[in-house]
């Protein structure tokens, strides 16, 4: 089955939801930035989280997210915009080379969150929170309920094969987000109803189709207001990176003329990676003079 991106509404409550099939975006990312068992999940969750915020997006508006743990698995960083394009790194592929205790992956202590909303290169806003969770996807929740004052909670489940071509079994992640005119107190049982075990089973179970599975998520999140819902497919979300040769190019034309020719005169050939998708581009002196 491939990816796909659901988004509604459950009018009577106004509330929106988004629910994200990732496998093949977690499988792409996982295997592009070789995680180990231990980072995978974590990436995996960042990377559902991203596809999950493309949802609050529209046109060319992009959110750019970087979190940043006291942990071994130090800093993660996802964008995504309104296509469901999403790409991510981390700084620490390889945690398990550091430490064999999952409490030290995260660390102790709080992280932060920062998220940038941008259109075109524009900031239109930016903001920043402690990510106390411990976790990309809660903590992107903290980070817009408490910054953007949005109730907004997010989880993920993702399970893995020992397959390095497809780690990654099974990825799905599902967002809630109060809108005008939302009862905090009902949206607050919602909100735990999201973690429970009997709705993160029916997130990953790959029962056709789609509605059925949809509408029993909804009925153990809102019993009464399932019925009621409104919700249409949004595109495919995919790894898949905006990163050219001429953006390339451009960046190291940032260096100056004198700086060029030095790399050239020391490199004939230098070699740029797009630290997103690994992708590399070799350039020539005569592609700049
Ligand atoms: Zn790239």
């Amino acid at each position: 089955m491939s990816d796909f991106l659901i988004r509604g509404v459950l009018p009577d409550l106004n509330v929106r939801f988004a629910w994200c099939g990732g496998r093949e975006l977690c499988n792409t990312g996982v295997v592009i930035h070789d995680t180990d068992p231990l980072a995978a999940p974590v990436f995996c969750d960042a990377l559902l989280g991203a596809a999950l915020l493309s949802v609050l997006l529209t046109g060319r508006e992009k959110y750019s997210v970087r979190w940043a743990y006291p942990g071994v698995i130090g800093s993660l960083l996802a964008d995504v915009n309104a296509r469901g394009d999403v790409r991510a790194l981390l700084t620490q592929p390889h945690p398990a080379t550091e430490t064999d205790r999952v409490e030290e992956l995260m660390g102790a202590g709080d992280g932060t969150v920062t998220v940038v909303k941008s259109e075109e290169g524009k900031v239109l806003n930016s903001g920043e929170c402690r990510a106390g969770l411990a976790l990309p996807s809660a903590d992107l929740g903290l980070f817009f309920s408490l910054s953007d004052q949005i109730e907004t909670e997010l989880t993920t489940v993702s399970r893995f094969a020992p397959d390095p071509a497809r780690p990654v079994r099974l990825a799905a992640g599902f967002l809630t987000q109060a809108l005008p005119g939302c009862d905090l107190e009902r949206f607050a049982e919602l909100r735990e109803k999201l973690h429970q075990a009997e709705f993160k089973d029916l997130l990953i179970a790959e029962r056709e189709p789609f509605e059925k599975r949809l509408k029993a998520m909804l009925r153990v999140l809102a019993p009464e207001s399932a019925g009621q819902a409104v919700y249409e497919f949004g595109p495919e979300p995919g790894f898949r990176c905006s990163c050219s040769r001429e953006a390339m190019r451009r960046a190291l034309l940032t260096l100056g003329e004198a700086e060029l020719k030095k790399l050239f005169t020391e490199q004939p050939e230098p070699e740029i990676t797009c630290n997103f998708c690994l992708q590399r581009y070799r350039f020539r002196e005569q592609d700049f003079f």
